[in-house]
C-alpha cells in the first residue's frame, strides 16, 4: 500500500502518519521526492481493515491511499494513472511523444563520434547515444575510453546540441558519468546490481533501465522501482531482447512486453532493436513494430562506418540506413496518433 502526501503536507504530518501505520502494526518506507512525500507501507497489506484505509483517506494531509499488493509500487499505473513526462532540454520523453536515440555502440575518437552526431541530428534523431564505459563480455575487448570518451561527446553535444544517453556500470562512477550526461544509462547486465540503482536513485539524471536479458516482467520493474525508491522519479524502461531457445538473432526482441509494460508502468518505454536482434538486416522493421506496438521511442546503433565499428558492428546500421529509417518512424508515429 502506498499513502500519498499532499503537496504541503509538514514534516510532523509525515511522522505522524508513519506512527499510525507503525501502530498497525507494519514498517514503512519513506520516499521523499522532488514533487511528492509517498509512504509506503511494507508487510501483507491483505490484514488491514478497510475502515483503517478509509481513515487514512480522510486525513486532510493525505492526498491518496492506494492499495498494491505487488512488490512493485511507485511505478506502478495503480500509483500513477498519468503517463511519466521525461523533460531534457528541449525534448521530451514519453506521453505523445516518440523520441529516437541513436550512435554508435561505443565512442571510438573525437572525430568519430562528432561525424555521427551531426548524422543523428541531420537525421531527426533528438538524442545522442554512445558507450564510454563499454559492458564487454571478454577482458580483452575495448573497455571503452572512459572519461575521455565521456569529453568527446560533450564535445559532439556541444556542437549538434544533442542531448547524450550513455552508460555507467559502477557506482563509483555516477557522480562523473551524470557530470556529463543527460540520460545514465543501466546496462542489461546490471539491471540487478542493486548497489548500483540505489546509487541512481539518489542522481538528479534521467536513467535508461535495460531490461536484463533473463528478467521477468517482475524482475525489471522491481528494478525500477529501486531507483523511483531513492528519489529518481526520471526512469524510462528499455527492452532490448533476451535470451531464448532461438537462433537466428543474438536476443529474442520481446516486443510483447511493451503493451504490458505500458498498462503496468507509467513509466515511458524505449525498445532497442539493434542488442535486441544483433542483425542491422531487420533492425529497421523491428524499429517500426516496436513503435506500432506502444513504445515511446528507439534507441538504435548507427555509425559513419558500421562495419568498422570497434563493438557490435554486426547490428549497427549506416547514418545513412538512419536517415531513410527515420522517415518511415516518422510515418508510422503519426499513424499511430504520435508525435515527433
Ligand atoms: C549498449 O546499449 O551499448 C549495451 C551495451 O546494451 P545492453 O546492455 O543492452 O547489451
Ligand atoms: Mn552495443
Amino acid at each position: 500500500m502506498i499513502i500519498i502526501m499532499k503537496m504541503d503536507a509538514e514534516e510532523s504530518q509525515v511522522q505522524e502518519t508513519i506512527k499510525k501505520i507503525k501502530d498497525l502494526g507494519f514498517n514503512t518506507h519513506l520516499s521523499q521526492g522532488e514533487n511528492r512525500t509517498i509512504i509506503g507501507v511494507i508487510g501483507d497489506i491483505s490484514s488491514i481493515d478497510e475502515s483503517d484505509v478509509e481513515r487514512l483517506r480522510a486525513t486532510p494531509y493525505i492526498e491518496e491511499v492506494v492499495r498494491v499488493s505487488k512488490p512493485y509500487k511507485l511505478v506502478s499505473r495503480a500509483f500513477n494513472k498519468e503517463d511519466t513526462v521525461i523533460k531534457i532540454n528541449g525534448t521530451e520523453i514519453g506521453g505523445k511523444k516518440i523520441v529516437v536515440m541513436a550512435g554508435p555502440c561505443t565512442v571510438e575518437s573525437e572525430d568519430q563520434i562528432i561525424n555521427i552526431a551531426r548524422e543523428v541530428k541531420s537525421s531527426g534523431a533528438t538524442i545522442l547515444r554512445g558507450g564510454a564505459f563499454k559492458p564487454r563480455t571478454a577482458p580483452k575487448d575495448f573497455q571503452g575510453l572512459g572519461e575521455k570518451g565521456l569529453k568527446f561527446l560533450l564535445e559532439a553535444k556541444e556542437e549538434t546540441g544533442l542531448p547524450i544517453c550513455t552508460e555507467v556500470m559502477d557506482t563509483r562512477d555516477v557522480n562523473l558519468v551524470a557530470e556529463y550526461a543527460d540520460i545514465l544509462q543501466v546496462g542489461t547486465r546490471n539491471m540487478q546490481n542493486y548497489a548500483l540503482l540505489k546509487e541512481l536513485g539518489k542522481c538528479d539524471k534521467p536513467v535508461l533501465l535495460k531490461r536484463g536479458m533473463w528478467a521477468t516482467l517482475k524482475e525489471f520493474l522491481s528494478a525500477a522501482e529501486y531507483i523511483l525508491a531513492g528519489g529518481n522519479e526520471n526512469v524510462m524502461l528499455c527492452e532490448r531482447g533476451i535470451r531464448t531457445f532461438s537462433d537466428f538473432t543474438r536476443n529474442t526482441l520481446d516486443l510483447s512486453i511493451v503493451p504490458v509494460l505500458k498498462a503496468e508502468s507509467h513509466l515511458p518505454v524505449i525498445v532497442d532493436p539493434s542488442h535486441g536482434t544483433g542483425r542491422r538486416d531487420i533492425v529497421k522493421p523491428m524499429a517500426l513494430a516496436a513503435i506500432a506496438c506502444g513504445a515511446d521511442g528507439v534507441t538504435i546503433e548507427a555509425h559513419t562506418d558500421p562495419e568498422k565499428a570497434i563493438s557490435d558492428a554486426d547490428q549497427t546500421i549506416s547514418t545513412a540506413d538512419l536517415h531513410a529509417l527515420m522517415g518511415e518512424i516518422k510515418y508510422i508515429s503519426r499513424m499511430f496518433g504520435r508525435e515527433i
